[in-house]
């Protein structure tokens, strides 16, 4: 694997792949890798001869109050990881080389963002879309591969390649979980043992969500307020806990076949999301 830090460096190796036609794939991460980043990079390899992967912890998608000083980095750590999975390059630019200068244009995003995680994080997805611009901007991939952990953020990166004409095919990957279910996130690393101990209770609660769902009950409000008081009293603060449609990520309705459950919730200062899909028979 090389580690390459300069973008010029990274466009001339891939100029060389793209003329003897190798397929690219592409996975950004902001590194602090656990098996959740190493399933999206197990199924790049499956689909591409050549896989780029960045690590990069973008300031612009954390919000003034957020953890961007204290988010894990552990660079070493990750290139073993990425070495051990046969990753041809790790691109691993500073802020220097991302943002040489202040930027004046971003990508602005529309109704999308309006709710979940774009309520509550203002600003975070139009950075973190626009780093994710720059990143196909550099790389040129043919694919690239995102966790549907963050099924705003896939939401959202896969309509920003349709409607900016990206070349560019992506796939969603399904979250990877700890034994106990709790989602693979690099924030786990924050919680306390008393609070990892608590943590599966929000992927628990989306089962029993999706459970009373599948059975027939019609009372979306009722649930989702009865699980985020559940949440709130096992010592969650619930700031959504929602039921959408999973295409157009709008409040669920009558007759819609594919559901998403989408939750955020904090423990103490770590924030927590997770979601789960339910697929209805169309009768
Ligand atoms: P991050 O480093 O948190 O920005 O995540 C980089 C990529 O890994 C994103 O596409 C995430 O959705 C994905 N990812 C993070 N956690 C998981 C997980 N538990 N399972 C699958 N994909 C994940």
């Amino acid at each position: 694997m090389q580690t390459i830090t300069d973008i010029i460096q990274l466009r001339s190796l891939i100029a060389g792949w793209r003329a003897a036609d190798h397929p690219i794939a592409f996975v950004p991460t902001m590194g602090n890798l656990h098996d959740g980043h190493m399933k999206l990079v197990r199924t790049a390899k499956h689909r591409a001869l050549k896989v780029v992967v960045s690590i990069f912890v973008n300031p612009t998608q954390f919000g003034p109050h957020e953890d961007f000083d204290n988010y894990p980095r552990t660079e070493q750590q990750d290139a073993q990881k990425l070495v051990t999975a046969d990753v041809d390059v790790l691109f691993l630019p500073s802020i220097d080389i991302m943002y040489p200068q202040r930027n004046l244009i971003s990508i602005g995003i529309h109704e999308l963002n309006q709710d979940y995680c774009g309520k509550s994080r203002p600003g975070h997805f139009e950075g973190m879309a626009t780093i994710v611009c720059k990143l196909f901007n550099i790389v040129q991939p043919d694919m690239a591969f995102f966790g549907e952990k963050d099924f705003q953020q896939l939401a959202i990166i896969r309509q920003m390649v349709s409607d900016l004409n990206f070349p560019l095919l992506i796939y969603g990957v399904p979250t990877q979980r700890e034994d106990d279910g709790l989602a693979m996130s690099s924030r786990n690393s924050y919680l306390t043992p008393q609070q990892r101990a608590v943590a599966p209770k929000l992927y628990q609660t989306l089962l029993t969500i999706k459970h009373h769902i599948v059975k027939g009950e019609p009372d979306f409000d009722q649930l989702t307020n009865q699980a985020s008081a559940e949440l709130n009293q096992a010592g969650f603060f619930t700031e959504y806990l929602n039921i959408a449609n999973s295409d157009t990520l709008q409040p669920a309705s009558p007759g819609d076949n594919t559901l998403i459950i989408l939750a955020a919730a904090k423990l103490g200062n770590t924030r927590l999301i997770d979601n789960l899909t339910i697929h209805l028979n169309s009768a």
